[in-house]
Formats: C-alpha cells, sequence, structure tokens
C-alpha cells in the first residue's frame, strides 16, 4: 500500500484519464527482471514489478518424491509460491493457505504446458517463488520470474511463459492493476501465455467483465506480454554475455606462459615430392 491509503469510493481514474499512479489505462508499471541470481539453486531469477518484489528458484529435474507421485512417463512440475511475513502491511502468517495453495497449483500448471515433461520421466521440477514484497499482480511476476529461473537452469522448454493481468478500474479497462485498484476496481484477469505460439496457459477472472471489456483487456495483456518477453530474455541474454574483457582474461589464463628464452630450432622443410627446390 506504500503509504497511499485509500477510502472506497475514492476517484481510482482523473478527469485526465490517469490513473492513481500516473499512468494511462494501457500502461505497465516500471518491471526490472535479473536471471541467476542465486548461486546454490539450479536456476533463479529477481523480479520487481512496479511495488512487487519476487524471487524464483528451480531444482530438478530430480527423481519425485515421495513415489507415488512419480509418473512413469513425464516429469511434474511442483510449485510453491509463497508470501514472506514481511511482504504485506498486516503481517502475513507464514505458511501454506488457501490463495497460496491455489497460486501454487495454477502456477504449477501453467509451466507443465511449456516444459517438456516427456524428457523426463519420474521427476520433479521444483519452482519456488517467494513473494517478498506485494503490490497485486504477484502471481504474475512470479511466473515472469520463475519462467526465467527455469530457463536460468537449462530446463527444455518450448517457449518462456510471460505472464500479466488486466482488470476494470473506476469503469475503464486498465493494463496491470496496482494494489488500490485491485482492491477497490471491479475486476482483475491475470492471464500467462507463452508468446511463441500464443497458447494460454493460464487464465483466471476476479470480478466481471462484459464481453467487449474483456476483448479490451486481453488485447492490453497480450500487448503487455511482448514487452515483458523481451525483458525477460534480455535479462537471460545479460546473464549469458561473455563481455570482451572476460574473453581477454580467460585467454590470458589459458595461454602457456611465455618462454624466457626462444627455443632455438632448425627450421626446415620438407621437399615436395617433384617439385624442384
Ligand atoms: N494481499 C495481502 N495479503 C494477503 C494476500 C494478498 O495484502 O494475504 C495483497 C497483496 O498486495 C497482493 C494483492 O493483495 O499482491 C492482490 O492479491 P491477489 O490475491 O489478487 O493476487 P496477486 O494479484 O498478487 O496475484
Amino acid at each position: 500500500m506504500g503509504g497511499m491509503e485509500l477510502e472506497k469510493g475514492m476517484k481510482l481514474i482523473d478527469e485526465n484519464g490517469r490513473r492513481i499512479d500516473g499512468r494511462r489505462p494501457d500502461e505497465l508499471r516500471p518491471i526490472k527482471i535479473e536471471a541467476g541470481v542465486l548461486k546454490r539453486a539450479e536456476g533463479s531469477a529477481y523480479v520487481e514489478w512496479g511495488n512487487n518484489k519476487v524471487l524464483a528458484a528451480v531444482y530438478g529435474p530430480r527423481e519425485a518424491h515421495p513415489r507415488h507421485n512419480q509418473k512413469a512417463e513425464r516429469a511434474i512440475v511442483q510449485c510453491r509460491y509463497n508470501m514472506a511475513p514481511f511482504s504485506v502491511t498486516d503481517r502475513k502468517r507464514p505458511g501454506p493457505d488457501r490463495r497460496s495453495n491455489e497460486i501454487s497449483k495454477v502456477i504449477a500448471e501453467a509451466f507443465s504446458n511449456v516444459i517438456f515433461l516427456e524428457q523426463f520421466p519420474r521427476t520433479a521440477v521444483g519452482v519456488y517463488i517467494e513473494v517478498l514484497q506485494a503490490d497485486a499482480g504477484t502471481r504474475c511476476a512470479g511466473i515472469t520470474a520463475g519462467s526465467v529461473a527455469l530457463a536460468d537452469a537449462g530446463i527444455p522448454m518450448k517457449d518462456l511463459v510471460v505472464a500479466v493481468a488486466s482488470g476494470k478500474v473506476g469503469g475503464v479497462v486498465c493494463l496491470d492493476l496496482n494494489k488500490e485498484e485491485d482492491n477497490f476496481g471491479e475486476a482483475d484477469v491475470p492471464m500467462g501465455v507463452a508468446p511463441r505460439t500464443g497458447d494460454l496457459v493460464l487464465l483466471q477472472m476476479d470480478g466481471h467483465l462484459t464481453a467487449a471489456e474483456f476483448d479490451q483487456a486481453m488485447k492490453y495483456s497480450m500487448n503487455a506480454a511482448n514487452q515483458i518477453y523481451e525483458l525477460q530474455r534480455d535479462a537471460l541474454r545479460r546473464r549469458y554475455a561473455v563481455s570482451l574483457e572476460d574473453l581477454k582474461v580467460e585467454m590470458q589464463r589459458e595461454a602457456p606462459p611465455p618462454a624466457e628464452e626462444e627455443p632455438k630450432y632448425d627450421v626446415y622443410y620438407d621437399a615436395q615430392p617433384g617439385v624442384q627446390e
């Protein structure tokens, strides 16, 4: 809530069509993504999305436990979405609850649609999402971070998953609702998409939209998904980019130490058969 407390019935859209944080209806909050932020996990990513701060880590594929969870022909995806007690204004009671179980489930299902599960029978891929600071849209930030972490872990996937929500506030369809808009708005529609194929892998709706409003919301979200996809790919490129400086250091390390004195060899040439010297 960041100090900005709203009363019910307060204006969410001003006379210039601006939202309470100054955005236009089709504007995203600022997003930063970093890949490979944790040393011990096989893959990881950190996302700041407006006032959301979310960390994702990936383990696996590893033998699934308990064994009765194993699938003989494919891997399973296990996800734990967790909110830190200090992530929200009123300290959140630690541990899983109905909401976090639901979010964990839909996120695991979203990733199951893009991971090549049949390549790893009897294993589990674990995706851990820790919300450090929440400001609405944490499941979307979590999915966006989680899929970068999966790629960072080298898990074979059809595509990254991008997630973003659109909804309706003060009668206006808006992209990427913040906490106040989520609380006092009329609807919120988080969606997850694999941009390369356009496959929808998550779609939820809280509140009510007309068909026309829903179409507008999906247009905003799809357009934003492409922008976020670029940020995800950028983060992965940065993670694996080798700078010229790194290369120089690497080459110096590999080159044999220069000899103190040039060894002197007799230089001779083998005459090619048939060639007169
Ligand atoms: N929230 C909270 N306490 C809770 C759960 C949620 O303060 O126990 C806040 C939090 O800021 C969260 C927002 O409500 O981001 C919206 O929650 P929602 O269930 O819509 O999920 P999200 O939009 O984060 O995916």
